[in-house]
């Protein structure tokens, strides 16, 4: 049974999506990929990317849309950043790709944005989520994924729903199975348990695109 890797800049992962630029896709056979502007990016001229990711969007093994979304600590100021934002989720409803967003101290704008832009036809995962447990219910209440990474709040795992939760390693050097390891432990499950739980919930998520990569996976690999 492998654990699947919601997000990570890892290249050479395999049972993951890797987030990358537009400039930086370059697929390779039995891989998964999710392309966006970081938000990092958007002081960049990023109009140039914009183009290259509207190409990248409509790749097989493009499986989402993202790295998208808010940071107020770095990029361009935040009106420019929802509205590159609001770009990525109608990209990502006209393809009918899930998103994955980064969020830094901006939940309020992330869910007047995402209900701003209603109704949706994909779902919406927050990676790398470190938010505390009010946080947690918050957005999960407004339909959304949350993977956890290396730096996770056990309160706000504990009562996320189990339908919602997702793992990842994102960029650490930190392997997948040890944070899977210290969040089975936090919600007093076996590895096994939460492997399943989480490679069903990424099936879920991605499968809203209408693909089912998994396919490729024997159901006793996932069972
Ligand atoms: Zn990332």
């Amino acid at each position: 049974m492998t654990m699947f890797n919601f997000h990570t800049h890892d290249l050479s992962a395999h049972d993951a999506i890797i987030s990358v630029s537009p400039s930086c896709f370059d697929p390779q056979s039995g891989q998964l990929y999710s392309v966006g502007i970081h938000p990092w990016d958007t002081t960049n001229d990023w109009l140039q990317d914009w183009d290259l990711l509207e190409k990248h969007s409509h790749h097989p093994q493009v499986v989402a849309i993202g790295e998208t979304g808010l940071d107020t600590l770095r990029g361009a100021p935040l009106g420019v950043q929802i509205e590159i934002f609001k770009n990525h989720i109608a990209l990502a409803e006209q393809v009918r790709k899930p998103l994955i967003v980064h969020c830094v101290r901006a939940w309020q704008e992330l869910i007047a944005t995402w209900r701003h832009t209603a109704p949706h036809r994909v779902p919406l995962a927050v990676h790398g989520f470190r938010g505390n447990a009010n946080v947690a219910r918050q957005l999960t209440d407004e339909g959304f994924y949350l993977s956890f990474g290396a730096h996770f709040n056990a309160e706000a795992l504990a009562v996320t729903p189990h339908d919602r939760i997702l793992i990842e390693n994102d960029d650490s050097n930190t392997d997948i199975t040890s944070i899977a390891t210290s969040a089975a432990q936090a919600l007093a499950m076996s590895v096994d348990e939460f492997t399943i739980l989480t490679s069903d919930n990424a099936r879920r998520f991605i499968s809203s695109q209408g693909l089912n990569y998994f396919s490729r996976v024997g159901k006793s690999d996932l069972r």
